[in-house]
């Protein structure tokens, strides 16, 4: 793969303005971790993603999808190939009891957009800091409420390059899971059915999930969020906590004191200290209370030599 010839070619489907060279991740990652992307690249239609997808799959050069870039810790040695970060594609149209968003919309917004239109059932999402691809991709929920509650279908290009609409049912949506983890399909748009409300009542409860995330959360500092998913009949960050691992750090990363399933970058960390700092966390919780912690965040990228 030669990387000068990549960049002339990709500028044949995207703006030159949309592409950059040799980008340091790290600028768009909420642990502000990560290496360099090849060539980075901002497309603003589903025609140029189809191009992409298309120019990488017939030259066999590695294609990574981003959103918020909240649910991903990419290694220090970056991303090769082409990286493509949706969240110039952000439109967000309401019709009826309905709202259809492009992936790389902030799902804040569009709840924050439901929340003017009257419409219920996008409280939970108003602090998830992802984009509806994101979201899609993990099945993104919060004090009881997920994106499976209201999902009615989305707009994938698949590995071929093709637009196929499905269903929610077809998207088989878990526990932080979607059948996204599984094809290297790229979700462009998401339709999601709400239902007619009392505004004051949805403001409310927005305020209400806000102060607690505040409240509980350390927002002050970059971090993925909950770094392990729930492990059956526990709770991450619990077990965390009573294994006194609160505040313990590797590099520039630690267990934060606020809420223990979170990781911090407190001093220019890096992506090996958030590996570290993540291994050794499940180490002493297997080893103090056989309890195995699953990742919920995904790590992604090369090693630095
Ligand atoms: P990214 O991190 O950009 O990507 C995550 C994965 O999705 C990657 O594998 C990527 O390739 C894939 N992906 C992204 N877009 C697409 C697409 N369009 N098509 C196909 N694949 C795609 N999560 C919760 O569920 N609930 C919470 O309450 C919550 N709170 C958080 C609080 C903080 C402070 C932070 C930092 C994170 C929190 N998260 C939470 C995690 C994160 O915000 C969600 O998982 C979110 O859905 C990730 O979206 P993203 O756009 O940032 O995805």
């Amino acid at each position: 793969m030669n990387v000068n010839t990549l960049e002339k070619d990709i500028k044949q489907f995207v703006d030159a303005i949309d592409v950059r060279m040799d980008a340091p991740l790290a600028d768009y990652t909420y642990t502000k971790v990560g290496g360099k992307a090849d060539v980075l690249v901002f497309p603003r239609s589903y025609s140029e993603i189809e191009k992409i997808v298309a120019y990488t799959k017939e030259n066999d050069v590695p294609l990574t999808i981003l959103g918020n870039a909240s649910n991903v810790i990419i290694r220090d040695g970056g991303l090769r190939g082409v990286v493509i970060i949706l969240t110039k594609m952000n439109e967000v149209k309401v019709e009826d009891n309905k709202i259809t968003a492009q992936s790389g919309a902030a799902i804040i917004d569009v709840s924050r957009v439901a929340l003017d239109a009257s419409l219920s059932g996008l409280e939970f999402a108003c602090g998830i800091p992802g984009s509806i691809g994101g979201a899609l991709y993990m099945n993104a929920g919060a004090y009881g409420g997920e994106v499976k509650d209201v999902l009615e279908q989305i707009v994938v290009i698949t590995d071929t390059g093709e637009r196929k609409v499905m269903t929610s049912e077809e998207l088989e949506l878990g526990y932080r899971t979607s059948v996204l983890q599984n094809n290297n399909y790229i979700a462009v748009e998401a339709t999601f059915a709400l239902e007619k409300g009392d505004q004051t009542a949805i403001k409310a409860k927005m305020d209400e999930l806000t102060f607690l995330r505040e409240s509980k959360q350390p927002l002050e500092y970059p971090s993925c969020g909950s770094v392990f998913q729930r492990p059956p009949g526990h709770f991450a960050g619990k077990l965390i906590m009573d294994a006194g691992l609160q505040l313990t750090r590797i590099g520039g990363v630690e267990v934060s004191g606020k809420h223990a399933g979170f990781m911090v970058n407190v001093d220019n960390g890096t992506a090996s200290d958030y590996i570290n700092l993540i291994k050794h966390v499940q180490k002493t919780v297997k080893e103090k209370f056989d309890v195995s912690l699953h990742r919920e965040v995904r790590i992604i990228g090369d090693s630095k030599e």
